[in-house]
């Protein structure tokens, strides 16, 4: 039985290793991954603000009449306060998405706690708001995560698409992998019917920066979003921010 303690150390990585990826565990806490209703979307943008595509991504929102959620990066806000202040005032939600945008898997308590205690600080001096909703860089989750989290007023929030929009792929390419939206919203499900009789409605992660600097390319995610975002209207979907489709700070 010399494979046994191997067998079982595998399977406690694995394990772990589920906990801090896949986007619907709640190994390590609690987390928000739908919307309340099945006609909520919940688009939302990480690692910007971008000054080469989140102005462009606000008027292209307006347009349509939607509101977002942004996950910002510390470290970009620090650069780009009057951008985020910008983000707030045209009713778009400001989300905590870490100061640094390191791996939390591999940080400790301590370090975790700076990241996301800078970023909440710097949002606040920009646009004189705190976030209530926070995601993880990469998806990465760790055990003492919820409880620092939880200690900072916010909710996590995951995904239940994320189509690789930070792929070299042509436009075509990402405006397919966010078919399953259309899809799921031609099911008209009633609340509480959908993935598993939980809540329904879909929350997309896109991105409009990219984590290691500003200026990033994220042209395809607009035009992925020009293609979608009056289809998903004909479809009846109402783009939400987190704070309009989630009640309490906190929901599993
Ligand atoms: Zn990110």
């Amino acid at each position: 039985m010399i494979e046994a303690p191997g067998a079982i150390g595998a399977g406690l990585v694995g394990l772990t290793a589920y906990g801090a990826a896949y986007p619907r565990a709640h190994l390590f806490g609690p987390i928000v991954c739908r919307t309340n209703w099945p006609d909520k979307l919940a688009i939302t943008f990480d690692d910007g603000p971008n000054p080469a595509i989140t102005p462009k991504l606000l008027d292209l929102l307006a347009k349509h009449k939607a509101r977002a959620t942004f996950f910002l990066v510390g470290k970009f806000v620090h650069e780009c306060p009057g951008l985020t202040k910008e983000i707030l005032a045209r009713g778009h939600a400001l989300g905590n998405h870490t100061d640094t945008h390191p791996n939390l898997f591999l940080c400790g308590s301590r370090k975790t706690e700076e990241e996301l205690r800078r970023c909440t600080d710097v949002i606040h001096r920009a646009a004189g708001v705190e976030p209530r909703w926070f995601r993880p860089p990469f998806g990465f989750r760790s055990p003492w995560l919820g409880e620092i989290v939880k200690r900072h007023g916010m909710g996590t929030v995951m995904w239940t698409l994320i189509p690789g929009d930070w792929r070299a792929k042509p436009a075509g390419w990402l405006i397919n992998r966010m078919n399953p939206i259309a899809e799921n919203a031609r099911k008209k499900l009633p609340p509480g019917t959908g993935y598993g009789g939980g809540l329904t409605g879909d929350i997309l992660c896109l991105h409009d920066g990219y984590h290691r600097h500003l200026n990033g390319d994220r042209a395809h995610t607009l035009a992925a979003l020009e293609y979608w975002l009056p289809r998903w209207g004909d479809l009846g979907l109402e783009f939400v921010t987190m704070d309009e489709t989630v009640s309490k700070t906190v929901e599993a």
